[in-house]
């Protein structure tokens, strides 16, 4: 088995929807552990450094702006090959590509309000997780 975590954020669109545990509900019926969980409101400082692979992008400003727009529920997901699945689910970064049945396609109101993040990699995963989260407030079940 290839149990994986990766960072998941239920971005501020999505919490104002007031869809978070509709969500959730999503996720555990695809068999998801929410391992760990908290809402905060990002600094810039924090998204910045969060998005910092995207800096000097045409997009960059218009995404910090709105990840600090409201409180996001950033969460880690446990589960066999939890980074694809949980990215299958979310859909594709542009709404207009995302497939229906995703959450994407539900929640997205455009490409940088589009509802939800998930990590991209194993790499990204770590560092994301760590961004968050301390190793005593993430709760295994592995
Ligand atoms: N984004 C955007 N315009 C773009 C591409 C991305 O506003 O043309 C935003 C969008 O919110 C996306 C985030 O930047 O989720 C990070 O982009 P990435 O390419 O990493 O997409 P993701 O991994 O989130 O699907």
């Amino acid at each position: 088995m290839n149990i994986e975590q990766t960072l998941s954020i239920i971005k501020p669109n999505a919490v104002k929807k007031n869809i978070i545990g509709f969500i959730e509900s999503r996720l555990e019926q695809a068999r998801f552990n929410i391992v760990a969980i908290k809402m905060i409101h990002l600094t810039r400082e924090q998204a910045e450094g969060f998005y910092a692979e995207h800096e000097g992008k045409a997009f960059f400003d218009r995404l910090i702006t709105f990840m600090t727009s409201g409180p996001v529920v950033v969460q880690v997901l446990e589960a066999e090959n939890a980074i694809s699945r949980y990215r299958e689910i979310m859909g594709a970064t542009d709404l207009s590509k995302a497939l229906a049945g995703t959450l994407r396609y539900d929640f997205a109101d455009n490409v940088t309000e589009n509802a939800v993040h998930g990590s991209d990699s194993v790499e990204s995963a770590e560092r994301e997780i760590a961004y968050f989260f301390a190793n005593n407030e993430i709760f295994s079940n592995y």
